[in-house]
């Protein structure tokens, strides 16, 4: 299929969704777009698309190599990725080892402390109520989820967040927090909750190990400049470019 024949599906802040070859793939097309603070900062940040392309696709093989099912099927090429189609879950699940961003505000806690256990807390996904903080009852009362999903997306955010501490630590980088998101695979026998989105500087927290220099989307919500670089940074250092 040419690019120029694809039928969009949803154009979100970072990527293009296109229907892909079959029904049940798409294709997700990394865009050079950043925005923050719930769309009030944007801007474009050249060449970004096609890292994070690179490291999501790097990260989301080895945790599909680890027995955790996620969308990902291939890359196609700098921007784009074929994934599986998946109903996605309207929670965005937060995976906290070092205190930074919102919760160093709410709950007043120092940016860059140790926090006692990694901690899991769940945003409900609407651009229009600013993604708010829910509890687990909320996502089950409004059906976002039910209880055994609940579960899996609990377990198997702690799973990856272990899996992802030692890759980074590897290479001399703290996993400071970070965001997933999930989706329900539908095959003919059965309904499988899956890894979706991406996995990339956009949606993580990392920091030099030694400097706590940030690698990471802070550097350009924080206007703290050179932020290609450090997702490039995180690419040379993971072995990808
Ligand atoms: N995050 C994200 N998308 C969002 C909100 C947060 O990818 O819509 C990521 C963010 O990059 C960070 C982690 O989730 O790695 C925790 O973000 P936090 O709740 O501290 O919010 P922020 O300070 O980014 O508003």
């Amino acid at each position: 299929m040419s690019e120029t024949n694809r039928k969009k599906i949803y154009e979100g802040k970072a990527k293009i969704l296109y229907k892909g070859p079959k029904p049940s793939t798409i294709i997700q097309y990394y865009k050079d777009d950043a925005t923050a603070f719930n769309n009030k900062k944007r801007s474009t940040i050249d060449g970004k698309g096609a890292l994070n392309n690179r490291i999501s696709a790097f990260l989301m093989e080895k945790i599909n190599s680890l027995g955790i099912t996620t969308h990902f099927i291939k890359r196609l090429n700098m921007r784009e990725q074929l994934v599986h189609y998946v109903d996605i879950i309207p929670v965005e699940v937060v995976v906290r080892n070092f205190a930074a961003g919102s919760i160093c505000k709410r709950l007043n806690i120092k940016e860059g402390e140790n926090l006692p256990k990694s901690i899991v807390e769940y945003y409900y996904k609407s651009d229009e109520l600013g993604d708010p903080l829910v509890a687990e009852d909320h996502i089950i009362a409004f059906g976002w989820a039910n209880l055994q999903e609940l579960d899996e997306l609990h377990n198997l955010s702690l799973r990856i967040n272990d899996f992802l501490l030692g890759i980074f630590s590897s290479v001399g980088i703290k996993l400071v927090d970070f965001k997933l998101e999930f989706g329900r695979l539908n095959s003919a026998d059965c309904t499988e909750i899956v890894l979706a989105d991406e996995l990339s500087p956009d949606n993580f927290r990392l920091w030099d190990n030694k400097t706590n220099k940030k690698l990471d989307k802070d550097r350009f919500r924080l206007d703290l400049g050179n932020t290609i670089d450090a997702y490039r940074e995180v690419a040379e250092r993971l072995g990808i470019l």
